[in-house]
């Protein structure tokens, strides 16, 4: 992990700290996601990546839509159609993703965050509510089981039980491309 990643994440811990922007790491606010990316390559990949066929929400203006643009649209795009896939509308929600640059960097925060190693390539993290992703691992799939897991953290009071999280968030995934 570069010591850039690893000091955001030490900064995570301390609200009202972050400033992604000191570490030389870019954000994109979006309606319910604030984006942390390390330049505009690593959007595109991202881009690249999560191919998602909805109508762009930039009808008549595709040479001016920026990679940050797409990102932002096609993301919030995703979770609200992964909140209709599990008819779960939270009031307000709103998420961090942080896109990194492999699935290694992914596994290092999961053991920073609970001490335990494991082999993901993605995850959310409720109590942060933040989700991690290996942007080179991203698939729509991948994008959709994550937001699930986020929109369910967010919908109840008291959040399910881990089994049924899995179960929801498989649904969401496997209907994401319906
Ligand atoms: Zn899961």
């Amino acid at each position: 992990m570069s010591l850039r990643i690893f000091v955001l994440l030490l900064l995570f811990f301390i609200p009202g700290r972050l400033v992604p922007e000191a570490h030389g790491l870019e954000l994109i606010t979006t309606r319910y996601t604030t984006i942390i990316y390390e330049g505009k390559r690593q959007l595109q990949e991202y881009n690249e990546k999560v191919v998602f066929n909805k109508p762009s929400a930039f009808p008549g203006k595709p040479g001016m839509v920026t990679a940050a643009d797409e990102a932002g649209d096609m993301t919030d795009a995703v979770l609200e159609q992964v909140e209709m896939i599990l008819d779960m509308f939270p009031t307000r929600i709103k998420i961090t993703i942080m896109l990194l640059p492999s699935r290694a960097d992914v596994q290092k925060m999961y053991q920073t965050l609970y001490q335990k190693q494991v082999d993901f390539i993605a995850f959310y993290a409720p109590k942060e509510k933040t989700m991690f992703l290996s942007v080179p691992d991203t698939t729509i799939r991948v994008l959709a089981h994550e937001m699930a897991h986020a929109i369910i953290d967010h919908y109840f009071k008291v959040s399910p039980p881990e089994k049924i999280h899995e179960v929801l968030s498989q649904y969401a995934e496997s209907h994401i491309t319906d």
